[in-house]
């Protein structure tokens, strides 16, 4: 078969495959049986050698790959009721820009503006995304350090190696080389620095594990909860005297603000005053802010409505941090792995990032405004993972993407209020009401993440997995307070605030039933 008719063959059997008949739900997880196919049809370990000893070929690896492995993948693309993680699915148009990326399998590595405009794609999507999120409202306010990378994670590794290359760097004496340069342990040494620490609220773990690789390491990490009841909420008081002890014993800091928390999706900061207020110490003390807003961050996409305005006000002030984590492959529904990062200056970027003396990598434009991707991020040769996003933008617009993410809230907040409403007998929500007011106001203070418990501490136990068996519906196991919970949390453009709060609903009150059921039998039998 010649190369073309192979590859349209093959795409057509990937499609049937992948093919979502419209009006009908496709399953969230596959069947063990499916699982165990799969298994059972790749090399078993000690095989490696006559697997290896002579090729399939390629129409034969494509059936296995469809019929085979494919089955036995888990449903968040094509299903809208797959709540797990944060896990979004891909827009159509994402998964077709996708296909172009490795159609013409680009590298993007270099600014070669003679050679591909793949580096400005990449630099117009960055600029569509600053304007979506509306970190340009301050004019004072530039985002010239931006890139892609491969998620929250690795986006949240360049905020702490962008906080440690600026915190040092501002205690070095004047003229000194780059933090980048002289290397954490002898920069420190320069600058009297004992400690690098992470002021968060709830930070995700994967913060951690950015303060782990970037040297400042993971027990630097410090929570500082504004209450007990509140725990994803940032105690500035808290903040500003740790800062204030700091400065007194060698110790730098770097503020990082969960936007928002995983498991409740509330936000660290109350908007704009809190973010001034960081702001303003973050100067005094030299301190970087830099905010994970990994999918939280998209509240201030959403409509500019009544119904939004509360959302987008928690989400305010964002723009004065000094780097910021976004994810592309949940809420904005490009495919993974897609993360964006933005920081105030490319020369912070460059400071770490820099590849030296590789005189092949280094493009005449250097200096321009489009910077070589491969001196501001962590790889060199990296997909064109910035095609997808562009055409997300390009295709729905702020208008389209506001309404993508407005049915996810709608259908969050319907889960929220049936729990609250339909299902209160059975089951809480959390967090507890602590000072969010009445029902009405804890519906409104959901973004897309909703998270609930069993009253009955039996059923709690194991909540998540009796949802997740079904596989109508999926929802992760989390735990909160001290005892375990359920996150549901709504990501995808497929999901139907109507029929889907409905099925959630309904599927919770089923398997509060069927606990009854189960208990007055075990009872009736003993
Ligand atoms: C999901 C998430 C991360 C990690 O993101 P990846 O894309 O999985 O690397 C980091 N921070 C927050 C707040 C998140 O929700």
């Amino acid at each position: 078969m010649d190369t073309e008719a192979f590859l349209t063959a093959s795409y057509a059997r990937i499609r049937a495959r992948a093919a979502v008949t419209p009006g009908t739900s496709v399953p969230t997880l596959p069947t063990a049986a499916q699982l165990t196919q799969a298994r059972a049809s790749l090399p078993g370990r000690g095989e490696e050698a006559t697997a290896l000893a002579q090729g399939r070929g390629p129409a034969a690896t494509v059936g296995h790959l469809v019929d085979d492995i494919a089955p036995a993948l888990a449903g968040h693309n094509r299903s809208g009721r797959y709540f797990g993680f944060v896990t979004g699915s891909c827009l159509p148009i994402a998964e077709a820009a996708d296909n172009l990326v490795s159609a013409l399998d680009q590298n993007v590595q270099v600014h070669l503006p003679g050679q591909s405009a793949a580096t400005d794609v990449e630099d117009a999507a960055l600029r569509l995304l600053i304007r979506l999120l509306r970190l340009d409202e301050d004019p004072a306010i530039t985002w010239e350090g931006r890139t892609f990378t491969t998620g929250a994670t690795a986006s949240n590794i360049l905020g702490l190696a962008c906080g440690r290359e600026a915190v040092v760097a501002a205690r070095l004496p004047a003229g000194s080389p780059s933090v980048g340069e002289l290397g954490l342990l002898g920069a420190c040494a320069a600058a009297g620095v004992r400690s690098i620490e992470v002021l968060t609220s709830l930070g995700h773990s994967s913060l951690a594990k950015a303060a782990a690789v970037v040297g400042v390491g993971r027990a630097s990490v410090r929570e500082l909860p504004r209450s007990a009841a509140e725990p994803w909420g940032l105690d500035l008081e808290g903040v500003e005297a740790a800062l204030a002890a700091g400065a007194a014993a060698g110790v730098a800091a770097v503020i990082a603000v969960s936007a928002g928390e995983v498991n409740t999706g509330r936000f660290a900061t109350r908007g704009g005053a809190d973010m001034r207020r960081l702001r303003a110490l973050a100067d005094r003390y030299r301190a970087w802010v830099h905010v994970d807003g990994a999918f939280g961050i998209f509240a201030r996409a959403l409509p500019d409505t009544p119904e939004f305005a509360a959302l987008r006000a928690a989400a305010g002030g964002l723009e004065l941090a000094d780097s910021i984590t976004v994810d592309g492959h949940k809420l904005l529904n490009v495919p993974y792995d897609t993360g964006i990062f933005f920081t105030r200056k490319s020369a912070t970027l460059h400071a770490v990032f820099q590849n030296p003396n590789a005189a092949y990598l280094a493009a005449p434009s250097d200096t321009a405004a489009i910077p070589s991707p491969l001196n501001i991020g962590i790889e060199n040769s990296r997909r064109f993972r910035a095609l997808p996003a562009y055409a997300v933008l390009v295709s729905e617009g702020a208008a389209g993407v506001g309404a993508m993410l407005a049915r996810g809230v709608r259908a969050a907040r319907g889960i929220a209020a049936a729990v609250l409403r339909d299902l209160a007998a059975d089951y809480e929500l959390l967090p507890a009401a602590a000072d969010d007011g009445d029902d009405d106001a804890r519906v409104a203070a959901t973004h897309v993440v909703v998270l609930l418990r069993a009253r009955d501490p039996g059923l709690n136990a194991d909540l998540a997995a009796r949802v997740q068996a079904g596989a109508e519906w999926y929802a992760s196991a989390t735990r909160w307070a001290g005892a375990p919970a359920c996150r549901v949390a709504v990501a995808s453009w497929r999901v139907d605030p109507v029929a889907d709060v409905a099925l959630v609903r309904d599927g919770l009150a089923r398997i509060a039933r069927e606990w009854r059921a189960e208990k007055d039998a075990a009872a009736a039998g003993n």
